[in-house]
């Protein structure tokens, strides 16, 4: 009885727990909220040291795909899973019994890639689900997403310098990126070529030499990093980079960039950004472009229509500001609010 009154199950549908012995599965799939329309979230595989731990990351994960594809605009709702197992015993046999899983829930959750699972796995899944996206471009995939990631990490930021600083472009306007990667490059070429000064720091120096050939960036340390003297800080290496040590640094008025969960804590570290009137961008609203990519397979993949969708994130994030200054509450409370609105607009229909 205890399991429906636990506090992390709020919210949720449905929690299926899927075991194979003879593949060795053990997964958790977890659809937290279909109002939109089936729930859509990557599956991640990683060697969970507990059975809650796995569940844990599921519940949390899934709720945050309702909210993101909601501020999407997808019709989408949110899901996730996870796989309990090591990264380095990938089998097709372990892909297929998940896939039979997915199947056996009659799409009401679709599946795509997630940390530790990849293009060659949704194949697998694919040869017993159509409840699947992310597969190769050859059996209808949508290809790498961190270009439309990128793409709405780009629209985004101009969405946020024309809301704070008031300019209509991004001339001359100094931009700070932390994390050259697969979406950090993409993200630098646009940046570069609509006029911005770029200064980036990564851990990969091939990366940072790409981006100081190609765009004529500067290379920053991480120690000088937050405290640069810039109009923007573009976080899209890795979780967490705002938080007590590095938001008394900032000397950028806006926080924009396309990695996930960059605030150590939601509530805590908005308030921080609010009170040193810092704008911050919501990360899982900017970072939407992948998952637009991603979730327009389910239609007939079509890049015009994917472009089309993914400029309407700086849309969604001008609301989100105008809100959060109307109402003084953080962009992340507005972005949730934006969220939770949809949903419950659609659910009394
Ligand atoms: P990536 O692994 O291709 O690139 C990450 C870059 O960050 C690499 O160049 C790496 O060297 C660098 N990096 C890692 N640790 C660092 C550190 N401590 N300091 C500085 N640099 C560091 O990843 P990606 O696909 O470009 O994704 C970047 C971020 O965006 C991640 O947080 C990811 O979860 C998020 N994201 C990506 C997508 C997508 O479509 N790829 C979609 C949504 C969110």
């Amino acid at each position: 009885m205890s399991v429906f009154h636990k506090l992390q199950f709020r919210g949720h549908e449905k929690i299926v727990f899927c075991n194979d012995a003879a593949s060795g599965l053990k997964a958790i799939i977890a659809i937290h909220d279909t109002t939109l329309g089936p729930a859509l979230g990557g599956t991640r595989l990683l060697p969970y040291a507990t059975e809650q731990e796995a569940l844990n990351d599921v519940l949390r994960l899934s709720r945050g795909m309702t909210y993101k594809a909601a501020c999407a605009g997808l019709h989408l709702g949110g899901g996730k899973a996870v796989i309990i197992g090591d990264p380095s015993m990938k089998t097709e046999a372990l892909f297929r019994a998940y896939g039979r899983f997915v199947h056996s829930l009659g799409g009401r959750y679709i599946t795509a890639e997630d940390m530790n699972t990849n293009v060659t796995n949704m194949d697998h899944i694919r040869l017993e689900t159509t409840y699947v996206a992310g597969i190769s471009p050859t059996l209808g995939g949508s290809g790498d997403p961190s270009i439309m990631t990128a793409l709405g990490t780009f629209y985004g930021i101009q969405s946020a310098v024309k809301y704070r600083l008031g300019k209509h472009d991004l001339k001359g306007i100094k931009i700070s990126v932390q994390g050259v990667g697969a979406v950090g490059k993409h993200l630098c070429k646009s940046l570069h070529e609509a006029g911005a000064t770029l200064f980036v720091q990564d851990i990969n120096e091939k990366n940072l030499n790409d981006m100081k050939e190609l765009y004529g960036a500067t290379v920053v340390s991480e120690r000088e990093l937050f405290g640069l003297n810039v109009d923007v800080y573009s976080p899209c290496a890795r979780g967490a980079t705002l938080n007590d040590t590095t938001i008394p640094q900032l000397k950028a008025t806006i926080v924009a960039g396309c990695a996930n969960n960059q605030l150590e804590n939601e509530s805590v570290h908005s308030k921080m950004l609010k009170k040193a009137n810092i704008l911050y961008a919501p990360d899982y609203v900017i970072n939407a472009g992948g998952v637009i990519n991603v979730a327009n397979e389910l239609s007939g993949y079509n890049k015009q229509k994917v472009e089309h969708e993914v400029i309407q994130i700086a849309k969604t994030l001008d609301v989100i500001f105008q809100t959060a200054e109307k109402r003084d509450i953080t962009t992340h409370d507005s972005a949730n609010k934006f969220a939770e609105d949809r949903i419950s607009s659609v659910r009394n229909v």
